[in-house]
């Protein structure tokens, strides 16, 4: 008869034992960051063309090096055609 008891006991601590292993809602745990990369293809199809005017080579913007001179951006293919930009125009 004690050993009905003590099974009893056992079973409803093991109810209780159970009820309480139930997942409970855990703070802290941000929700996985949005999908978006570094990676921005933005850029359409069409590149604009700029052309370098020391040595007349047509480069895409996104990969031209740029000069600021006054108010206009000039485009260049290289930083040696930049540099001779900026040195001065040869004579002639
Ligand atoms: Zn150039």
């Amino acid at each position: 008869m004690f050993q009905l008891i003590l099974l009893a006991a056992i079973i409803y601590l093991l109810y209780r034992w159970l009820r309480q292993e139930t997942p409970r809602p855990r703070g802290g745990n941000p929700p996985p960051p949005p999908a978006t990369g570094p990676f921005n293809r933005s850029a359409g199809p069409i590149e604009e063309m700029r052309q370098d005017p020391v040595c007349g080579t047509w480069v895409p913007v996104s990969q031209a090096v740029t000069l600021k001179r006054d108010r206009e951006t000039l485009f260049f293919c290289s930083p040696e055609c930049r540099d001779k930009f900026q040195a001065g125009p040869p004579n002639g």
